[in-house]
């Protein structure tokens, strides 16, 4: 076969890029085509920002073209992200209007601590008098209910002006609603993928919040497909990540940053928090054991001038509350406590920075609140 952008046109007409019922050249995937001699360069223009995606459908591109075409083709991408709409359709703010700020919780990697910090976070700002809930989206492991010892509920229906909803369940003056309470454990392999992305945002949408100061949105680890369709769906004020110190963590924290800072996401990060920092035997209270590096968040913060909000050391009694099912941070006079309050006041403080839409009032009821000064980039 010759190698001219008809041909190739033709023979593209078997790639699909992925979650597309239609081909690449049918659904505008493939925006230009230009041969000279061997050469073939390729404009294409993508929903789907993730690398993975993009080096995927390249190489299937690739391959029909030397396999159908010419094996010596020299084929070059110029390859363009579309832009996402943002979530700020009515119908979108409206199911939301009783929730004045989401905060997402996210780590790139497993295992460091999201649950805890939101859990116990949220414990925080909801004893300081805030109306605070908490969607948990951990479809790898939703321990959230186990950590606010509501394990096992099941969420009861209820009509809101004729609409029906779920309520969430109330613990510790905080509404929970979580994957985990419509999967048991080893049912979480079928919510991966497209489904789950569809499932989670239903569930956001379709819970009876209220009036909420704050709703914390904890992700599930990593930056795949699913954070990308959550994050771009739902109005996200501020992002917050966590990390341990440790450099294989760093590395998969500084995916996640980017793919807040995408262009086609731009969500804000409020700041980095750099959990399991170093541990405190009893015996010997004054050294600290660097268990995972030393400071490594704070200095990943500081290359990528990003507000560091803190650092909580690993507290056997924080691991044991978690297991109980009662947050740590509400220990009164605890070191555990002092490190949620100002971890919380600083949250707050970059978040009234940024959520330009808080009503004057609001800001003033919750700086009193959580005693943080009010720094509105509007005043
Ligand atoms: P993730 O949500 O990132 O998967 P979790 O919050 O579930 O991580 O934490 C993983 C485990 O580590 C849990 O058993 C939790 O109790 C424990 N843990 C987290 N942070 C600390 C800490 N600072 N000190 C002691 N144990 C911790």
């Amino acid at each position: 076969m010759v190698l001219d952008k008809k041909t190739i046109s033709k023979v593209l007409e078997d790639v699909y890029s992925s979650g597309s019922k239609d081909s690449i050249i049918k659904s505008g995937v493939i925006a230009n085509i230009m041969v000279f001699d061997l050469e073939v360069d390729i404009d294409l223009v993508m929903d789907n920002p993730t690398l993975q995606a993009r080096k995927k459908l390249e190489g299937e591109i690739t391959t029909t073209i030397h396999k159908k075409i010419n094996s010596k083709a020299k084929i070059k991408f110029n390859t363009k992200i579309k832009k996402q709409p943002k979530p700020e359709n009515q119908s979108i703010k409206k199911e939301l209007s009783g929730v004045d700020s989401i905060i997402a919780i996210s780590s790139a990697k497993g295992g460091v601590g999201k649950s805890t910090f939101t859990v116990n976070t949220a414990a925080m700002l909801a004893k300081m008098g805030c109306k605070v809930g908490i969607l948990d989206t951990d479809i790898y492991g939703p321990s959230i209910p186990t950590m606010l010892d509501v394990e096992g509920y099941v969420p009861k229906s209820t009509k809101v002006d004729g609409v029906s909803k779920i309520n969430p369940i109330e613990s510790y003056g905080i509404k929970l609603m979580s994957i985990g309470f419509f999967t048991k454990l080893d049912e979480a392999v079928v919510w991966r993928g497209p489904m789950a992305s569809k499932a989670l945002k239903q569930m956001i949408f379709d819970t009876n919040w209220g009036e909420l100061d704050f709703l914390f949105l904890d992700l599930p680890p990593g930056t795949g497909d699913i954070h990308l369709s959550l994050v771009q769906s739902i109005p996200i004020s501020g992002a917050v990540i966590i990390s341990t110190p440790q450099n294989v963590a760093l590395a998969d924290a500084r995916r996640g940053i980017k793919m807040f800072q995408q262009e086609t996401i731009n969500v804000p990060i409020l700041g980095l928090v750099e959990n399991m920092s170093y541990f405190i035997s009893d015996e010997e209270p004054e050294v600290k054991h660097f268990i995972f590096g030393e400071s490594g968040v704070k200095y990943l913060a500081k290359d990528l001038d990003i507000n560091f909000l803190g650092e909580i050391p690993i507290f056997k009694s924080l691991r044991e509350a978690s297991d109980f099912g009662r947050p740590a941070s509400l220990q009164e006079d605890s070191v555990i406590e002092n490190k949620f309050r100002d971890i919380s006041k600083v949250l707050v403080e970059e978040l009234i920075k940024r959520n330009t839409e808080l009503p004057p009032t609001k800001i003033v009821k919750i700086t009193n609140l959580v005693g943080c000064s009010a720094i509105n980039k509007k005043s």
